[in-house]
């Protein structure tokens, strides 16, 4: 006879969570009255916890032979989420318990979508403290400086790797990304690129006089020293004068 037990996949990060309590805890002070968007469904723990209290749920998964009863105000697409249009949705937010091998191209993907307001994601506890980290800081660097010009970010809670079956080998994160009006445009894009392929270096040697003299900043500082205020200044001190 076959066997039909279910082997994870480790190289699809399916580090799985069965604690429906936990989940109910972790996601109960998020609005969810827009369309929520599961990167993710596995067994489908998360997917049925966020279906009780959202209106409808769509849940992206890769793996065609994880097929859990869910109720009807879900909708399963099976399929890889990086190689996905998300751009056919509505307002919509993400929450996820995110393969981590996807992590930052999946962030970019969602912070160049206008239509999605918020992340709500379980990451790699370093991906987190990236996302939320200050100007100056070792863990500062594109992503933070991407994430917190678009929004608000917030680590909202730790998570232990014994939450997670089988256990990761890292440590976890549960944050937020609440987004603002600023829209991703391929020049800030450019512009975090130039500056943090050379941390190290002066700005002088990076931005030209003109555009440092236009944005106010100091030459002599380092793309590390920046706050995402600054770095907006100079892609506007940028603008018109780069070719894309
Ligand atoms: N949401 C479930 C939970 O909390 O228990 C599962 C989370 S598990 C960390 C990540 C899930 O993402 C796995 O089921 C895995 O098969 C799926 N996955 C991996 N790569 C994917 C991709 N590129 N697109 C969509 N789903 C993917």
């Amino acid at each position: 006879m076959v066997s039909t037990v279910f082997q994870q996949k480790k190289y699809l990060g399916q580090n799985f969570i069965y604690d429906k309590d936990f989940l109910s805890s972790l996601i109960k002070d998020i609005k969810l009255d827009k369309l929520v968007i599961e990167i993710g469904m596995g067994k489908g723990t998360l997917t049925e916890v966020l279906s009780r209290r959202a209106k409808k749920v769509i849940t992206f998964e890769i793996d065609k032979t994880l097929k859990p009863a869910l109720p009807p105000n879900v909708e399963i697409i099976y399929g890889d989420a990086l190689e996905n249009d998300f751009t056919r949705f509505d307002d919509f937010i993400v929450v996820a318990n995110l393969p981590y091998y996807i992590t930052t191209p999946l962030i970019i993907k969602f912070m160049r979508l206008k239509h999605c307001r918020a992340l709500y994601l379980m990451v790699q506890k370093e991906v987190a403290e990236r996302i939320v980290s200050r100007p100056n800081a070792k863990s500062y660097g594109a992503l933070s400086v991407l994430c917190q010009t678009m929004g608000k970010t917030e680590i909202l809670r730790h998570v232990p790797r014994d939450k997670f079956s089988p256990p990761p080998k890292v440590d976890s994160a549960f944050i937020s990304i609440i987004k603002n009006e600023v829209e991703f445009d391929i020049s800030l894009g450019k512009v975090l690129k130039d500056a943090f392929s050379k941390r190290r270096k002066k700005l002088s040697n990076i931005f030209s006089k003109e555009v440092l003299e236009e944005s106010g900043i100091n030459g002599n500082l380092r793309p590390e020293n920046l706050s995402s205020t600054d770095f907006l200044k100079i892609r506007h001190a940028l603008c018109g004068k780069i070719s894309m």
